[in-house]
């Protein structure tokens, strides 16, 4: 065998055990599992600040009166985590904030406003916000609350530490439109192709797990394309150690204390 054979097969056998990219750790409506915390909360967003990940994600919504909240509708409190509970439940965006205010999250907090979650973000350097909009009634509102959003942003400075997600289509234009040059913003909906989410002139996607695994050739070719590939919600072990395979760049998980184990264990 030629020396440069050796060589070449060395360098193959080091590819091939080449670390695997390590992906960012989302937390999936802040970390919420922690006593004391719920999803949507601003303890979800202190303990995930905590655990000095590199994102938390809430969802935002507009009230009947333009308040911006921190919830993820379109009924509070939430149907699915509060099931068969004998209590009124408001339609956020045909309530008032005062009205929402009546009714206080599983842990005790009252609903927070976007404002109030962004002089939270303030508190740490290391863990962004990604904030997912809302599907609003109509175009207009959707305009309304994403710039209204982008504004509030701005006036705190955090245009560094802000990621924006949205299932509509008219929400990722607005925000492209209207964000600054940069900031990174996904698309959740699963139902486009890397090319034509290269073609909306977004960042990435942000799809669901059954999504990504029924088309995995979609993470290569996104990133191909300059894309980042997010994917949402993985909470299985065995879920966790497939997409890390995978080589996505970011997870969003409702277990961050796992998925940051087992990338530790897989990316050396
Ligand atoms: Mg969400």
């Amino acid at each position: 065998m030629t020396m440069k054979k050796v060589l070449l097969i060395a360098a193959a056998a080091m590819f091939s055990l080449a670390a695997i990219a390590q992906p960012k750790v989302i937390a999936h409506r802040g970390f919420h599992a922690k006593k004391g915390s719920c999803r949507n909360s601003i303890e979800a967003l202190k303990q995930a600040q905590k655990m000095k990940l590199y994102g938390s994600e809430c969802d935002i919504n507009m009230t009947a009166d333009g308040v911006i909240v921190v919830a993820h509708g379109y009924l509070h409190p939430d149907k699915i985590y509060r099931k068969g509970e004998d209590i009124p439940r408001l339609n956020i965006q045909k309530s008032t904030y005062a009205e929402l205010q009546t009714i206080p999250l599983e842990n005790g907090e009252l609903m927070p406003t976007l404002e109030q979650y962004l002089e939270q973000l303030k508190k740490s350097n290391k863990t962004k916000l990604i904030i997912e909009i809302k599907n609003h009634a109509t175009p207009a509102k959707e305009t309304e609350i994403v710039q209204k959003t982008i504004e509030m942003v701005a006036k705190h400075g955090l245009n560094d530490m802000v990621e924006y997600i949205a299932f509509r289509p008219w929400i990722c234009f607005e925000l492209e439109r209207l964000v600054p040059k940069g900031t990174p913003i996904s698309y959740l909906n699963g139902d486009y192709d890397p090319t034509y989410v290269e073609g909306m002139g977004i960042t990435g996607i942000d799809y669901k797990f059954t999504v990504l695994q029924k088309k995995p050739k979609w993470i290569k070719q996104c990133q191909k394309k300059g894309l980042t590939v997010n994917v949402w919600t993985v909470d299985k072990e065995e879920d966790l150690r497939w997409v890390i395979e995978q080589g996505v760049d970011y997870i969003t998980t409702d277990d961050p204390v796992l998925a940051t184990k087992l990338i530790k264990e897989m990316c050396k």
